[in-house]
């Protein structure tokens, strides 16, 4: 059994906190792209944990997490997100934790590249989080990159890296007149946090293939959502890969396996973080106490999210995209103080109304068409049964169900674990 959970929206649909739920039912949790730049919150009996690299069902005693070939990881960053959750009393050992020999490494000059350029782009700049993502998947792609299985043999992978630093120095000194890098420095800090790592790098892939074939049941975790996918979102305000349900049998290392489940995170409001197009974006007082009541900033940077109401076109796309057959409604509770509650229904460019989403360069043109339903004014964060919703609160899920053409099977009304209705 292989179930993909990702993002329908922007982001920050509450991924992290579905997987430490659903993941109660399965063997193996697997992140498969991305890197630090993901910020998935997790509240539960053991506490509360923001996790960057280390996939949601670390928090589980019982289920073996890996991280995939699609990823970029940054080994200073993993050894102390590491750390962080050791010292709060989670096990993590080899036999919980697998990372995968081809997973690309995040190094510290492509942060510094990623900082460099954000800074030249001032004013236009994307939005980046600023931990050498972009960099990294360029260097992939590039046929730069180093990879953790390299970490087994450093003296090979001196050699590569003095090849790769002269390369990069071309651009971070030659171009932006940043600090020259040092090849030792980069093998230090490499040999350093390697050492750390060795025991939990191996063959993912071979693993996951012997797993899935004697019927283990594999979740894998998305970072981000449909719209920021490297191809199908809002390009060039996107993540650098495939955040996309379609590719996580890839970036796990097990094409030869097909989903057989997508699930779906989406939000009963919208947010998006940094920049780009964002046609249901509120303003003012409005987005101020959306913010407030979703408790909208970034859990990787702090940064206020933006914020608007649910957004029926990009939605659907997204539930496209994703391959979705059932989708987890998440923050339903957040809207509890509403009078009324408005939906995008369709946009708008010169008088004419459309419900697909155009081509994210067109964005900018088009208006939401706004449709308002009417509120519950009723805490539900206590609701643990369809039954117990309020009546308006049924309808605005239906009237989203209808619109989206979506099948809703979970309905989340808190960041607890428990916190949520099936359907
Ligand atoms: P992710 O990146 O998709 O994993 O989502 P984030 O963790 O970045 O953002 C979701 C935020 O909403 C986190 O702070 C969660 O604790 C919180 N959260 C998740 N589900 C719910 C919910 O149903 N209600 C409320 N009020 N908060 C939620
Ligand atoms: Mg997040």
């Amino acid at each position: 059994m292989l179930t993909a959970i990702s993002g329908i929206n922007w982001g920050d649909e509450g991924k992290g906190r579905m997987v430490d739920l659903l993941s109660s039912d399965y063997d193996i949790v697997c992140r498969y792209q991305g890197g630090n730049n993901a910020g998935h919150t997790v509240i539960n009996e053991r506490g509360k944990f923001i996790l960057n690299l280390l996939p949601s069902g670390i928090l589980r005693e019982d289920v073996v997490n890996v991280m995939g070939n699609g990823m970029v990881i940054d080994v200073k960053h993993l050894v102390e997100e590491m750390g962080r959750l050791t010292d709060a009393g989670i096990k993590i050992t080899p036999e919980n934790l697998k990372i995968s020999d081809k997973a690309a490494i995040c190094m510290p000059y492509h942060v510094e590249r990623d900082c460099l350029e954000e800074a030249r782009l001032s004013d236009k700049k994307f939005g980046s989080t600023r931990r050498g993502i972009a960099p990294s998947y360029g260097d992939k792609y590039m046929k730069k990159s180093l990879r953790m299985g390299e970490l087994f043999d450093m003296d090979a992978l001196k050699e590569r890296l003095a090849d790769i630093v002269e390369w990069e120095n071309l651009t971070v000194a030659g171009v932006y007149g940043g600090e020259p890098i040092s090849v030792n420095a980069m093998a230090e800090h490499l040999k350093k946090y390697g050492e750390i790592l060795k025991p939990f790098i191996c063959d993912v892939s071979l693993y996951l293939d012997r797993e899935a074939k004697k019927g283990k049941k594999i979740m894998f975790e998305a970072q981000l959502g449909a719209l920021r996918d490297i191809d199908f979102g809002i390009y060039p305000y996107t993540s650098s890969s495939n955040s996309i349900a379609a590719y996580a049998p890839i970036g796990a290392g097990i094409p030869n396996h097909k989903l057989d489940l997508s699930i779906g995170i989406m939000k009963a409001y919208s947010t998006c973080v940094g920049e780009g197009p964002f046609t249901v974006e509120y303003f003012g007082e409005k987005a101020e106490t959306l913010r407030k009541a979703g408790g909208e900033y970034g859990a990787a940077t702090g940064r206020p999210r933006r914020v608007g109401p649910f957004d029926a076109v990009a939605s659907k796309y997204g539930i496209r995209m994703q391959g979705a057959d059932e989708i987890a409604l998440t923050k339903l509770d957040v809207l509890s103080d509403m009078d009324e509650i408005e939906v995008c229904v369709a946009y708008e460019k010169d008088g004419k109304q459309t419900t697909d989403f155009p081509f994210p360069q067109h964005l900018n043109d088009y208006k939401p068409v706004l449709k308002t339903l009417k509120g519950w004014k009723k805490d539900i964060s206590g609701c643990r049964k369809k039954e117990d919703l309020p009546k308006e609160a049924l309808d605005y899920i239906a009237f989203i169900e209808k619109i989206t053409e979506a099948k809703i099977k979970y309905v989340s009304v808190g960041a607890e674990r428990e916190a949520y209705i099936v359907f």
